[in-house]
């Protein structure tokens, strides 16, 4: 199963006949093209049996690449943007399906784990949770209705071994609530995450938030100040 060049499928945009059959393909149609040989049909590229997989499901596509053993990236012409732009991938129907039974067994590991984390939310300490909230309502005066609680509780599951902690580290030391809420702002209120799904590294994107979180801090503080 090795990829060491894609194979090329073209939806082609004007008429064109097949070289080897001489079958006449018309307008937009699936060919390839070989070198000094021209467009061949799918039939005569022995790419026929393959199924389209439209592009769209990025783990499914991944995938079914890789289960399959011949496949063809689909490109279309695009006049506005002068390019061939992908359009999905022709796949071998044993590796389709294997493919979306993996999608599938995921999907339902997902479900099972969004069990198990609300089954541990349940389990919170309730009432570390409400101190904690109430400590983020006195600092941060200014913070927006209920997220005082997200925070808590997003600070309690910290605290209660998800990274080891001891019972004694679930202290509620005014540092520990003003880091919480600098995380949060972080991630909540700002474009951290999208940079850091966008290749950034963590230092990087935090640079480049700090002053927003700052901002976002110094309302939440002193909310009109
Ligand atoms: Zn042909």
């Amino acid at each position: 199963m090795k990829h060491s060049e894609d194979l090329k499928v073209f939806i082609s945009s004007r008429d064109s006949s097949c070289e080897e059959c001489g079958e006449s393909l018309g307008r937009r149609a699936w060919i390839t093209l070989v070198e000094d040989k021209g467009a061949l049909c799918l039939s005569c590229a022995d790419l026929d049996h393959l199924i389209f997989l439209p592009s769209g499901n990025t783990a499914l596509t991944r995938r079914a690449r890789k289960h399959s053993v011949l496949s063809a990236v689909v490109l279309k012409w695009s006049r506005a943007r002068r390019r061939y732009e992908r359009q999905g991938l022709l796949v071998e129907a044993k590796a389709l399906q294997q493919a979306e039974q993996e999608c599938l067994a995921d999907s339902e590991a997902r479900a099972r784990r969004r069990e198990r984390e609300a089954a541990r939310r349940a389990e919170l300490d309730r009432h570390y949770v409400e101190r904690f909230a109430l400590r983020v309502r006195e600092l941060f005066p200014g913070c927006p209705a209920g997220r005082e609680v997200v925070i808590a509780e997003h600070a309690c599951l910290k605290y209660s071994g998800r990274i080891g902690r001891s019972a004694a580290a679930k202290s509620l030391d005014d540092e520990a609530v003003r880091l919480s809420v600098t995380a949060h702002i972080r991630h909540a209120e700002t474009r951290y995450d999208e940079l850091l799904a966008g290749g950034y590294e963590r230092r990087d994107a935090r640079e480049q938030v700090e002053e927003e979180v700052r901002k976002v801090m110094a309302e939440w503080k002193e909310p009109g100040a």
